[in-house]
């Protein structure tokens, strides 16, 4: 479906536009001492979670409705505009009533077609910025249909926010972030507004930065970030938490390149792109003869009843590409799952001959 977007946070400035504030409001204090913080740091939205979707039940799940009145204060307070997370129609109804200025759909509300669709009801006629955060599982074309919901009640200030993916097993991240879905969904719609929430994907402070800096270097258009004044007593998701000084300063040192560049750099990267494209080029037929002599073996393999899967030989290969790799000063680990890509394609080739 095609769509045009305008700016959800209706002023066009140099990015990066900056969303922050606790993962939850918890008193009316804390609300507002952090937002005055924040205030100082030049932030574009204060976002506090007023309804929270916890894991495991028993965990605090938020202030509910109460908080959208401490929201208020810190819009009446501070100037900022405020944002919530809504998951359902009656979520959308409190924060209109109480003149909340942009709602995001959470991580576990986008993964349902009935929950997007029943707040997307909720907002036909009205003009609200939403933004979308991802599905928690890595699929592009749900994050788009939540979209498309919001698209088609008539919405057109829209945002999406990348906060990671859900994964099995230990990782580095809490959520990984899987970056090549973002740059997808950019590519497809360059002029949706992608927001990096760095929060959630880190799970943890230390890298917080290193995420940031990755989703400045890949052209997205601003952060969402987990601030609170005590992060360390926060009563959901402490460890991610950071003060609005240690934030204001981790903004600060963000390098921002430009989106395109003079005529002159453009002209500059369009060589250096084309040497680029003759590579790609050279890359695909290596690969087509690659693929065209796996088959040469096929029919060999098949003529000789030998057997697809020669684990020695797949062996050899493997630590060869890696040593080669290593000398060539390559990533082992990038090597590795091209090899072990481009491997499984000329066994489904010769799979093919086999039949
Ligand atoms: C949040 O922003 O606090 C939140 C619950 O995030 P997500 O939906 O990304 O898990
Ligand atoms: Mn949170």
């Amino acid at each position: 479906m095609e769509m045009k977007f305008e700016n959800p946070f209706g002023v066009d400035k140099k990015r990066p536009y900056i969303i922050a504030g606790p993962c939850s409001a918890e008193t009316e204090q804390q609300v507002l001492g952090i937002a005055k913080e924040l205030k100082d740091q030049n932030i574009d939205m204060f976002r506090a979670g007023i309804w929270k979707p916890r894991t495991k039940p028993g965990s605090f799940e938020g202030v509910g409705a109460l908080g959208l009145k401490w929201l208020r204060r810190v819009k009446e307070e501070t100037g900022l505009k405020v944002t919530t997370e809504v998951a359902n129609r009656v979520h959308v109804d409190e924060c209109l009533y109480h003149g909340i200025d942009a709602l995001w759909i959470g991580a576990r509300t986008t993964v349902n077609p009935f929950s997007v669709q029943d707040i997307a009801d909720a907002l036909q006629g009205v003009d609200i910025p939403v933004m979308v955060k991802n599905p928690i599982n890595a699929d592009l074309k749900l994050w788009i249909g939540g979209i498309e919901r919001i698209y088609k009640a008539g919405i057109r200030k829209i945002a999406a926010i990348h906060r990671g993916f859900s994964s099995f097993g230990e990782t580095n991240y809490r959520n990984a972030p899987t970056w090549q879905i973002p740059i997808e969904l950019k590519r497809q719609f360059p002029d949706l507004l992608v927001i990096n929430d760095n929060s959630h994907i880190c799970g943890r402070r230390d890298i917080l930065k290193d995420v940031a800096q990755v989703a400045m270097d890949l052209n997205f258009d601003g952060l969402m970030t987990e601030v609170h004044t005590d992060p360390d007593n926060a009563w959901s998701d402490a460890a991610q938490q950071i003060t609005p000084k240690v934030f204001g300063q981790l903004v600060r040192e963000l390098v921002i390149r430009e989106k395109g560049g003079s005529t002159e750099e453009q002209s500059d990267l369009s060589v250096l792109r084309s040497k680029i494209d003759v590579l790609d080029d050279e890359l695909l037929r290596i690969l087509d003869d690659r693929m065209k002599l796996a088959e040469e073996i096929g029919r060999y393999k098949k003529a000789h009843n030998i057997s697809i899967l020669q684990p020695d030989r797949w062996n050899q290969i493997l630590v060869k590409s890696e040593k080669k790799a290593e000398n060539l000063g390559l990533s082992v680990e990038f090597i590795n799952t091209l090899f072990r890509s481009v491997h499984q394609e000329s066994i489904n080739h010769q799979e093919e001959i086999m039949k």
